[in-house]
């Protein structure tokens, strides 16, 4: 199935056609008909999904509903088994340098002996190469995304000796050496004190301010409302998506967590009004 083209056309005020960007076909993240499976049943089912630029978008549903594996498909680094990834507009295997990636930390191997430093430096070998040398600049740039989540005091400390917010601080200034244009995260929040809540929350709003599309899987439903702008809801297939205000309603999360969540819950959160 091809995605539309990228350009529609638009009337304009003086009754000249204009060229206006799709929404869909030049979008930061643009996947249709996705489906992935790791065994007979799909873990992902014909999912279609458009993540909007200069907006944080949540990816939400209960666990297993297939929240990582969406991310790691629309990154290519799991096989499709049928549908399309775009990314502004282009295959995900010409797009790949700009897109930033923090995995969901239980995925990652912390005895792996690498310094925070190293980490950060991680996120430029795409531009250096494995094998480059570093530049006096390209250090500075690294110790510059440290210091944007305020983890300049560790720079040479051993990854696998920090506290989990502090390791998910320096896998985001990782993320900010890339100078990526699209940012996916899984569960960024998931096991952080409340310090690093505020300054991962501070440096994805600073990148949206930027113009740039930050995308994250999100566990807690009660910060949606003020974190976030767009929803996405998944439980194996695609339940709602669209902003906030018109999306995060108490009708579309029973239908992702099929009534698992308790209506106290659901009443306690800032919900959209029913559409
Ligand atoms: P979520 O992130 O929403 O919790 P996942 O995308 O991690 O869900 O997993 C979706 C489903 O796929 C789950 O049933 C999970 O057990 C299964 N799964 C995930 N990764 C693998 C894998 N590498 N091999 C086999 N099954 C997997
Ligand atoms: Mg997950």
């Amino acid at each position: 199935m091809a995605l539309r083209s990228a350009q529609v056309t638009v009337a304009a005020q003086d009754g000249q056609a204009l060229r206006a960007p799709d929404p869909v076909a030049s979008a930061p993240l643009a996947v249709r008909g996705v489906t992935v499976s790791y065994g007979e049943k799909p873990a992902v089912f014909s999912v279609d999904a458009t993540f909007p630029a200069g907006a944080m978008t949540a990816i939400i549903g209960p666990n297993g509903a297939g929240k990582s594996t969406l991310l790691k498909a629309a990154l290519g680094v799991i096989p499709r088994l049928s549908g399309e990834v775009s990314v502004f507009g282009q295959p995900i295997e010409t797009a790949r340098a700009r897109i930033a990636y923090v995995p969901q930390r239980a995925s990652v191997d912390w005895d792996f002996p690498a310094s925070v430093i190293d980490v950060v430096l991680m996120g430029l070998y795409r531009r250096i190469g494995l094998l480059g040398r570093l530049t006096g600049a390209q250090r500075a740039k690294a110790n510059a995304c440290l210091a944007r989540v305020g983890m300049s005091d560790f720079a040479d400390r051993q990854i696998g000796q920090l506290s989990g917010g502090q390791q998910q601080r320096v896998f985001l200034a990782r993320a900010l050496a890339q100078d990526a244009d699209l940012y996916l995260l899984d569960e960024p929040f998931a096991g952080v004190d409340a310090a690093t809540e505020r300054a991962i929350i501070d440096v994805l709003k600073s990148l949206k301010a930027d113009g740039k599309a930050v995308v994250c899987v999100h566990h807690d439903l009660a910060t949606v409302a003020t974190y976030f702008d767009h929803v996405f809801l998944i439980n194996v297939r695609k339940i709602a998506e669209g902003p906030v205000a018109t999306t995060f309603t108490g009708a579309n999360l029973n239908a992702t967590y099929g009534g698992r969540l308790a209506a106290t819950h659901i009443d306690q959160l800032a919900l959209a009004d029913p559409a």
